[in-house]
């Protein structure tokens, strides 16, 4: 089935950024700022009692950056690249953490040099160059998650330690000077299970309490960073749904008055604000009898569409072409045959879909323009508009 419009964005927003699109060379990404505040306001409005910081990298444009730094949102940053950046904007240093549990001595260094005074870990080398190069400073255990199954750009195995080991960290980070500030986890990017979140605060409680009860440790804060959804062809519940939800977990657990509770969202944020105009550069068939067609756009993998990786994130496509439709193969314009799009799950587009005609990738607004190449095959790296 083709897409229906509708399900993924206004009409008439649509109509706006293809009228904006129409003299402009693809590929390029439209980012419309109207979205952004609108899923801001949302998530503030279903997560009244959360503090969000929002992840830097699922879309580190300025003139993002600005807009959030003016509704007084807080920045999980990773690298002091990101950091740099939102300082310039005249963003305090109270209202960032270093979320990265994979770090540098130096760049720790460099954070604390800058004021910023949270910290992200999950291991003891972590924790011991924390103490030395960020004295004092608050810090948070993540802990392994699982859910990876559920979620369409899974996080885990990477990040995060086993809660036994975390409440060694905790308990290690004390005795150094360092201020055990609470505990993170994240239960994998476009979580659809909601179910996921229940498992990790349910371990979060354990923790706390055993914590309190064995070495009088108070831990104040629980990240439970993002997972949030867009809107993309393998369908997630609303966020209010997850929002009741995980309230009632947290409830459950931790009674009325809840620890104090931040939220990292990156994608659900992003996602729906963008669309990625693109353009069919060829259309072939691999032989006389072949059934389906392969369509080649001038986006791909390495311009931004890496999620389609094991063809994770299924973004809808949209074409102005109506008419009978067939089952494509969907590729992108580099010489490696690593960019292909879509060829397990088949996208319909019409028959008439001719070279040249214009696609329309949908909810593209996070973790596309940053992931694209600088000049894999001499393509330029992938461009940004924002209205
Ligand atoms: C990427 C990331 C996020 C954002 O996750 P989304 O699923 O995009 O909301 C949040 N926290 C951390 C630590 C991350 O690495």
């Amino acid at each position: 089935m083709p897409i229906i419009l509708e399900e993924y964005i206004d009409p008439q927003v649509f109509e706006k950024i293809r009228v904006f699109s129409e003299n402009k060379e693809t590929p390029f990404l439209v980012i419309d700022t109207a979205i952004v505040n609108q899923q801001l306001e949302n998530l503030t409005h279903v997560f009244p009692y959360a503090s969000i910081y929002y992840a830097v990298k699922a879309n580190p444009a300025i003139e993002i950056l600005t807009l959030l730094r003016d509704k007084d949102i807080n920045f999980d940053i990773a690298s002091i690249y990101e950091l740099d950046r939102v300082l310039s904007l005249g963003i305090s240093p109270d209202r960032i953490s270093f979320g990265n549990t994979i770090k540098k001595s130096r760049d720790i260094r460099y954070f604390y040099e800058k004021g910023v005074r949270m910290y992200a870990t999950d291991s003891e080398a972590d924790i011991r160059n924390l103490a030395k190069a960020a004295p004092g400073a608050r810090i948070y255990v993540r802990i392994l998650s699982e859910g990876t199954l559920t979620a369409d750009w899974p996080l885990s195995r990477k990040f995060g330690c086993q809660a036994d080991m975390a409440m060694d960290l905790i308990i290690l980070a004390k005795d150094l000077g360092l201020v055990p500030y609470g505990i993170s986890f994240h239960v994998g990017s476009q979580q659809r299970d909601i179910g996921a979140w229940d498992a990790a605060i349910g371990k979060v409680k354990v923790i706390f309490e055993r914590l309190l009860e064995e070495d009088g440790i108070e831990l104040k804060m629980i990240n439970m960073g993002g997972g949030f959804p867009a809107n993309y062809i393998t369908k997630a519940n609303d966020l209010e749904i997850y929002a009741q939800e995980i309230t009632r977990f947290l409830k459950e657990g931790f009674g009325e008055n809840l620890p104090k509770i931040i939220l990292e969202p990156g994608r659900s944020i992003m996602g729906n604000a963008g669309v990625l105009v693109s353009e069919v550069v060829l259309i072939s068939r691999k032989s006389r009898t072949a059934l389906n067609r392969w369509i080649y756009t001038d986006v791909g993998k390495f311009s931004g569409l890496i999620e389609t990786m094991a063809e994770s994130i299924k973004y809808p496509i949209y074409t102005g072409k109506k008419g009978e439709v067939e089952e494509v193969i969907l590729a992108g314009p580099t010489c490696d045959s690593a960019d292909i799009l879509y060829e397990d799950y088949k996208y319909t587009l019409p028959l008439n879909l001719a070279i040249g005609d214009r696609l329309y990738w949908l909810s593209t607004g996070a973790y596309t323009n940053t992931y694209s190449a600088v000049e894999f095959n001499g393509f330029p790296p992938l461009q940004s508009y924002f209205i």
